[in-house]
């Protein structure tokens, strides 16, 4: 797949070195304006959402062709030099931070929508483009965009096909994997490539699943083709109180065994409908220990006949309360709460760390009462938001990141619940992503020939390395010396944990 490499420049030059050779071959493909590289203009990119990790890279390039991306790829393959490539910024697991000898190649000036057929129902869009805008431009058609991050207002749609994101909408409509039909982009080398096809299937190997949720491992993406699905007639979303959590969550893996697929089912623990309450005024019940919020999409009848049933599920375990939402402007209302979960506990606490497992549904009130326990052992708050259909948790730690005991304590209490998620049957993430933030956790989740495996695909489509190198798989050593931390399951007082 790539030419016989050079020998890499970065393991032996210092970064004022290696910035002195990178920046002017650079410049030489990018207009002026598309270079930087001083500590004033690329602070603003040291980190992603997960702000505790920082780092600032030789160079940020901002290019605006194909062509200059492949030539920013080759002149840094020939160096040797790591490449990054980030979207908005807004993924929470550290996957778009820094390498501190390498480049940050930012894609936000690919932001044109390029087609909306709505004959075939697809989108083919820059991969710049924010999620939000696809469905915007796909409204005249009566079309939209499912997956739905709660980002969704800024972050894109490269960014959401290398995390493979999810959404409130996606236990009904399916993550990106399931949305995305193409992608255009360049390897390591600068070489393009092209996965998937506009057509139902593409032949051979299904290299387009294998790019999705490859945290930009595997290729820069540059354009991407997107399924559009019809706007339903009616949406109506069943706000549910309990007064317990262990009902509330029975209750979610109830309505699915029922047979319900809800557009979307939600969960907030009293901690966080108190945080977003305060902030976006949703209407939630203050005095219940949970809310789910069930949504039913489609035609008049069909809503009709799914909330009726849903309320039957929901009141047969134990609901306290339900209000449907009488209007639009009610349930955009319900939802405005939830999509605003992570900014309303940034109001109530300096910084939060959102953990991302994910854990069958029958175990939802099991994880909920065993963070419940790690706030004690860990002397830090936790507040819960759920795509509950999903069994997928974030739990928001509350901390103070200027404070490195707290710090130290938050990634102890975040490893805690992403393993006790795995004990659980469940994964270390579930739309998130691993970055740099869950390495740790991969070493308890996937044996070494697991990891080795995936390093072999890295290997296949990066034989140097340089695409996002240091995050999603750990090495063997790593992971050697996090085994020596863990004491029968158990863990030492506040270690050191292993570091990027
Ligand atoms: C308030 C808030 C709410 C959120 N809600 C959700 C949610 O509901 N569901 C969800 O899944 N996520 C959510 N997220 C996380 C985040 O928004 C998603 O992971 C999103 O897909 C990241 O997109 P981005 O453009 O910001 O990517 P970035 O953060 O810039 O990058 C993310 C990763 O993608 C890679 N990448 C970016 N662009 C490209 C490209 N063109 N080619 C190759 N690799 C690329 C980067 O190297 C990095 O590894 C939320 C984040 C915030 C801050």
């Amino acid at each position: 797949m790539t030419s016989a490499p050079a020998e890499p420049a970065a393991a032996s030059l210092s970064k004022s070195e290696l910035q002195a050779q990178i920046v002017p071959g650079l410049q030489a493909h990018l207009p002026p304006d598309a270079v930087l590289w001083t500590a004033e203009d690329t602070v603003p990119y040291e980190c992603d959402g997960l702000t505790a990790y920082r780092e600032r890279p030789l160079a940020v390039v901002l290019p605006e062709t194909e062509a200059q991306v492949q030539a920013v790829l080759k002149a840094c393959h020939a160096r040797g030099i790591p490449v990054v490539a980030r979207g908005a910024g807004t993924g929470l697991s550290g996957g778009a931070m820094p390498h501190a000898l390498g480049v940050t190649l930012s894609l936000a000036r690919f932001n044109r929508i390029l087609k909306i057929d709505p004959l075939a129902r697809t989108a083919t869009v820059q991969c710049g483009v924010r999620n939000l805008a696809i469905s915007e431009a796909a409204a005249p058609h009566g079309l939209y965009y499912a997956p739905d991050p709660s980002s969704q207002i800024a972050c894109t749609i490269g960014g959401n096909v290398a995390e493979n994101s999810g959404g409130v909408h996606c236990l009904k409509y399916g993550l990106t994997l399931h949305n995305v039909l193409r992608v255009r982009g360049f390897t390591a080398a600068g070489e393009p490539v092209e996965f998937g096809s506009e057509a139902l299937d593409a032949a051979g190997l299904d290299l387009l699943a294998v790019l999705v949720g490859s945290e930009g491992m595997l290729a820069v993406a540059t354009e991407v083709t997107v399924r559009l699905v019809p706007r339903p007639q009616l949406a109506r979303c069943i706000m549910a109180s309990f007064d317990d959590v262990r009902r509330a969550g029975d209750a979610v893996a109830a309505v699915i065994a029922a047979g319900i697929i809800p557009a979307g089912l939600e969960m907030m623990d009293k901690p966080m409908t108190a945080a977003v309450e305060d902030f976006v005024h949703a209407g939630y019940d203050l005095a219940a220990e949970a809310i789910l919020l069930c949504e039913s999409d489609g035609t008049p009848q069909e809503v009709q006949e799914e909330i009726g049933r849903m309320e039957a599920v929901l009141r047969a375990c134990g609901a306290t309360a339900i209000t449907v939402s009488a209007d639009e402007a009610e349930r955009l209302r319900f939802w405005s709460g939830r999509k605003n979960a992570f900014p309303a506990s940034g109001r109530i606490s300096p910084d939060y760390m959102c953990m991302d497992s994910t854990i069958p549904r029958a175990r939802l009130a099991d994880i909920l009462l065993a963070i419940q326990g790690m706030e004690k052992k860990y002397g830090l708050r936790c507040a819960n938001v759920f795509h509950a259909g999903d069994g997928n948790l974030h739990p928001l730690i509350l901390f103070d990141a200027n404070d490195p005991d707290q710090l130290r304590r938050c990634e102890l209490f975040g490893a805690d619940i992403l393993e006790t998620s795995v004990a659980m049957g469940g994964t270390v993430t579930g739309e998130h992503g691993v970055g740099v933030e869950k390495l740790n956790s991969m070493c308890v989740q996937f044996s070494p020939e697991e990891r080795a495996q995936m390093l072999g695909v890295k290997h296949a489509f990066d034989e140097r390395g340089l695409l996002n190198p240091g995050k999603v798989i750990p090495t063997l050593q790593r992971c050697a010396e996090y085994g020596k931390m863990l004491v029968r399951g158990g863990r030492l007082a506040h270690p050191e944990l292993p570091r990027f």
